[in-house]
């Protein structure tokens, strides 16, 4: 089995359901006492949201890389980044490591190519909604045409991450303020709903709606455990 290398932190809340599903995957897979070989560096969350915040982006590319380095010295065969927001650092990640990088975008566009999807919406920081690291990746690489709630809503989703979800809130009005967002998108055309924030999962699931959701944090961790267990 392979070392799944996991740069967390970002923030802890969705880390912890990364190294659940690491290890349930394993187990799935192998059964008895198997748990899932992880390097995990988990960051100060508050460092690298005021530098998202502060339009630091370099600043956060580099503190990235650097514990990116340390998850590779401790014995990483590949890397994840649980967040999908920080992947707009991910070259510069990549560019500091030897081992590779498995990118939440690619592992999610695989499995909606696999499902035969071409049309989505996208839910997630506003970073991730507005530019164009993650949407672009989607439609160049994969050929998926992805849609994004209006600005007002846009906003909710935002402002419900980083207030409630990173801090381990859950509220029934924000479940309700995603489903509506969720369902405008589906009537405005998109097959299916990418929860493109790893925190979203803790908030909606695919038991609250019929829109087909693809979780980002269940599907890289999924991902990765395919690959660590790949001969
Ligand atoms: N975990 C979130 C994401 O997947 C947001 C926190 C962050 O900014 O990294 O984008």
């Amino acid at each position: 089995m392979k070392t799944i290398g996991l740069l967390g932190g970002m923030s802890w809340e969705s880390t912890e359901s990364y190294y659940r599903a690491l290890n349930e995957g394993v187990k799935r897979e192998l059964g008895g006492l198997h748990s899932a070989r992880v390097a995990l560096y988990s960051v100060d969350f508050a460092e690298i949201e005021a530098l998202q915040r502060e339009d630091r982006w370099a600043e956060a590319g580099e503190r990235l890389a650097e514990a990116a380095r340390c998850v590779q010295a401790a014995g990483a065969d590949f890397l994840l980044i649980a967040t999908n927001t920080m992947h707009k650092v991910a070259p510069e990640i990549e560019a500091a490591l030897e081992i590779p990088l498995l990118h939440i975008a690619d592992a999610t566009a695989e499995r909606l190519r696999e499902d035969g999807i071409r049309r989505v919406g996208l839910l997630g920081t506003r970073f991730t909604m507005e530019q164009a690291f993650y949407r672009e990746r989607l439609t160049e690489r994969f050929g998926i045409e992805v849609r994004v709630p209006e600005a007002r809503e846009r906003e909710t989703v935002h402002r419900v991450i980083y207030e409630e979800l990173c801090h381990g809130r859950i509220e029934a009005s924000s479940k309700a303020e995603y489903l509506a967002i969720i369902d405008s998108l589906h009537e405005q055309g998109a097959e299916a709903v990418i929860l493109g924030c790893t925190e979203i999962a803790l908030l909606v699931g695919q038991a609250d709606t019929r829109v087909p959701l693809y979780d980002t944090t269940a599907i890289h961790a999924a991902s990765a455990v395919a690959r660590a267990l790949d001969a």
